[in-house]
């Protein structure tokens, strides 16, 4: 992928991932990647349309991911260039909660509030640094 590219995905999401909000400067010790929101193994494309920003933790817990169950029920994966973050989430305090069942699982196969998140996030609320503002 061109660094331009890349470059221009990460600065269109603010330097935050795109799922979970984190700011790429907030997490020293994780990797952010420019992610296919469609895997290529599912066709997925390089056009900037179909490329998002992700920390680490949600592009590896995603990995070729498009959707999840829910009660039995298959929901898709929240398409950040698609569907507006604030109609899908919500912060409680420093867990992210699912408003929609593409939140919701959005949510549950990214791994969004694994207790390690939880508690960086509970260090950034204590620094001033979370919740994002935008
Ligand atoms: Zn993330």
């Amino acid at each position: 992928m061109r660094a331009a590219l890349r470059a221009f995905v990460r600065e269109r999401a603010g330097f935050r991932c795109e799922y979970c909000r984190l700011h790429e400067g907030d997490a020293d010790f994780l990797t952010f990647h420019v992610e296919h929101i469609i895997a290529k193994q599912h066709k997925g494309s390089d056009d900037p349309d179909a490329l998002c920003f992700a920390c680490s933790e949600c592009n590896w817990a995603k990995g070729p991911n498009i959707s999840g169950l829910i009660g039995g029920k298959l929901y898709p994966l929240l398409n950040p260039r698609k569907q507006n973050w604030h109609r899908h989430f919500f912060w409680d305090h420093t867990t992210l909660v699912g408003k929609t069942k593409i939140g919701m699982v959005t949510v549950q196969v990214l791994n969004i509030n694994r207790p390690s998140r939880i508690m960086l996030r509970e260090n950034l609320l204590f620094e001033g640094r979370f919740p994002p503002e935008d």
